[in-house]
């Protein structure tokens, strides 16, 4: 057997790509947020992680550039060694601040997190406990750990309780969950985990990446239930509400301390580049004078939530501006994308095995700044799709 053999018998895209329904890697040639073309296709855009709608914002582009003017386009080494500027300090103070930890650290990416920060706690001997919908960054910082990880059902706390008692009491443990999930946008009940960890001492980390800019004002899931003090470690990524690329690490002085001299991929990888973390700055001193777009934004998830409830489509348990119209069946779930594409509805196809076998769907997320206008025609859109579609009367 050929290496890449593997290679050359996959084929499963390539089929897709043939009957002209591949959702993938379409590029776009112009892009103001919540409208982008494809070539001339106009589409209003409901795939995206831009909450806030920041990332055409005139202060985040204009600190960008700046920086870059001030600083040049990259750093072209660790933050070990000459990768520190004086902005990713400014950045960490700001955010430990803004999440109300002692000390945040600030990654090159969301995923190196989660991989850079897990490993680097977990050893051998101790475990891991994760949710089953945690995100991808989470499985893979658990296979790299030495510890052993272990998985508990989705949101539910009698399995996480099962998890957590068949493990030694005097191990070290590390709860991981997903503070909003990314493709079913349901809120994990941060109260209850925070009871089962102090239980059976646990450590408890919470990944806020579709959190942070939209929930608890913004400060996310932990702030929203006023839990901030008993959750360990928040994580972040600057590639959603932050408008940026990025991704930070909060918590009490003496872990982020160990994580900066212990976290491979922090240690190992070019500190973030200049204008990504000046964008960052910006869109935090945003996020904080302007909360009514966070506001907006919720607004807009209720309203959304309701219309497709109402209309008959399945929804899941969403509770959140991510909301997922589940259709179950591979091939039905990228002809209703591939309607909804052509008639300027942009969303994101999850089959297995991004999602469980038969629970095929199409990711919707919104952002503050679409217009009632935008939203409509997305409704209008919607209901065509799906009545022609038999998913909904
Ligand atoms: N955690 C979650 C829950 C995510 O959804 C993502 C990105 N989709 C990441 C981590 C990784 O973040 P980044 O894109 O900044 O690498």
């Amino acid at each position: 057997m050929d290496l890449f053999d593997k290679c050359t018998s996959f084929t499963r895209a390539r089929d897709a790509q043939a009957t002209g329904i591949y959702p993938l890697f379409i590029p776009l040639s112009q892009s103001e947020g919540s409208e982008a073309y494809v070539g001339d296709h106009r589409i209003i855009m409901c795939g995206a992680n831009n909450y806030l709608g920041l990332t055409t914002h005139p202060k985040v582009r204009q600190a960008a550039i700046d920086a870059i003017r001030e600083f040049g386009t990259g750093c072209s080494g660790s933050r070990l060694q000459n990768g520190t500027l004086e902005i990713h300090r400014e950045l960490e103070r700001r955010l430990a601040e803004y999440v109300g930890k002692e000390r945040a650290l600030v990654f090159s990416t969301g995923f190196q997190v989660n991989l850079g920060v897990i490993s680097a706690l977990v050893s051998k001997g101790e475990y891991v406990v994760t949710d089953k919908e945690d995100h991808a960054s989470i499985v893979d910082g658990c296979m790299l750990a030495r510890g052993t990880m272990k998985r508990f059902r989705h949101n539910s706390m009698e399995d996480l309780e099962r998890a957590l008692a068949s493990l030694p009491l005097e191990v070290g443990k590390l709860v991981v969950v997903d503070g909003v999930f990314s493709v079913g946008g349901e809120i994990a009940p941060l109260p209850e985990i925070v009871s089962l960890c102090k239980k059976y001492s646990a450590r408890f980390l919470v990944d806020d990446a579709h959190a942070i800019g939209v929930l608890g004002g913004g400060r996310g899931t932990s702030a929203h239930f006023g839990v901030s003090d008993d959750v360990d470690l928040i994580m972040g990524t600057f590639s959603k509400s932050f408008a940026s690329q990025g991704g930070f690490i909060a918590g009490d002085e003496s872990v982020i301390h160990y994580l900066a001299h212990h976290a491979r991929a922090f240690m190992f990888s070019a500190a973030l580049t200049p204008p990504n973390v000046a964008a960052v700055l910006a869109a935090l001193d945003i996020m904080i004078e302007e909360p009514e777009r966070i506001a907006r934004l919720n607004e807009i998830g209720v309203r959304m939530r309701q219309a497709y409830r109402d209309l008959g489509f399945e929804i899941g348990d969403s509770q959140t501006p991510i909301i997922p119209i589940i259709i179950g069946d591979d091939l039905r779930t990228l002809l209703v994308w591939k309607r909804l594409y052509d008639e300027g509805v942009y969303t994101n196809v999850f089959l297995p095995p991004g999602v469980p076998p038969n629970q095929s769907l199409l990711r919707t997320s919104y952002m503050a700044t679409h217009t009632d206008e935008q939203l409509d025609e997305v409704l209008e859109v919607m209901e065509r799709v799906g009545k022609e579609a038999h998913l909904i009367p």
